[in-house]
C-alpha cells in the first residue's frame, strides 16, 4: 500500500452487512431486537433476527475484524436460538476489546411483513441499546418480486461507521 496519511488513518470506517433467512410458518418472530406477534419467523440457528445479523457484519466489516460466522460460528451450540440483541451487544464487546467505537449504524428491512413503521422507534431503541450506538431502521419491499415479494424470506442490509478508540495502527499494517 501506498504511503497513506495520518490524517486518513484517523478518519471513520464505514462497513457493510447484508443477512437473509427464510420465513418459517409457525416460528415466532424476532426482528430487529423485537417481537412481532402478527408475523411469522425466520428459521435460523439463532433466532433468524436478519436485522441484528446485518448490522453485526456492518460493525465487524467497518473495523475489519471479519464477518458473523467468523464471530459466532455458524453452529455453536451457545448461539442456538440466541436473541440479536444479545449477538449485538457481543460485537459491541469484541469491537470495544479491538479499539473501536462504534459510531452510529443504519439497517433496511427488506420484507412484506412485519410493518415496521408503527414500531420504528422501538425498534430504533431496542437496537442502539444493544449496540451502544444510534442505529436507524427504515423498511421496503421488492413488489412482490423474488423470494421477499413471494414472503419465502426476509432480507436486511445495513451500514456502520466506527472510530478508533486507540492510535492508529503503523501504515504499513493498515489493512
Ligand atoms: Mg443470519
Amino acid at each position: 500500500m501506498t504511503a497513506r496519511s495520518r490524517a486518513v488513518d484517523s478518519l471513520p470506517r464505514v462497513g457493510i452487512g447484508t443477512d437473509v433467512h427464510p420465513v418459517e410458518p409457525g416460528r415466532p418472530c424476532w426482528l430487529a431486537g423485537l417481537e412481532w406477534p402478527d408475523a411469522d419467523g425466520c428459521a435460523g440457528h439463532s433466532d433468524g433476527d436478519v436485522a441484528a445479523h446485518a448490522l453485526t457484519d456492518a460493525v465487524l466489516s467497518a473495523a475489519g475484524l471479519g464477518d458473523i460466522g467468523g464471530l459466532l460460528g455458524t453452529d455453536d451450540p451457545r448461539w442456538a436460538g440466541a436473541r440479536g440483541a444479545a449477538v449485538l451487544a457481543h460485537v459491541r464487546e469484541v469491537l470495544a476489546s479491538a479499539g473501536w467505537e462504534i459510531g452510529n449504524a443504519a439497517v433496511q428491512l427488506i420484507g412484506n411483513t412485519p410493518k415496521v413503521s408503527p414500531r420504528r422507534a422501538e425498534a430504533e431503541a431496542a437496537l442502539s441499546a444493544a449496540l451502544g450506538a444510534p442505529v436507524s431502521v427504515t423498511a421496503t419491499t421488492t413488489d412482490g418480486l423474488g423470494l421477499t415479494g413471494r414472503g419465502e424470506g426476509r432480507a436486511a442490509v445495513a451500514t456502520a461507521l466506527v472510530v478508533r478508540t486507540t492510535a492508529p495502527a503503523p501504515v504499513d499494517s493498515v489493512r
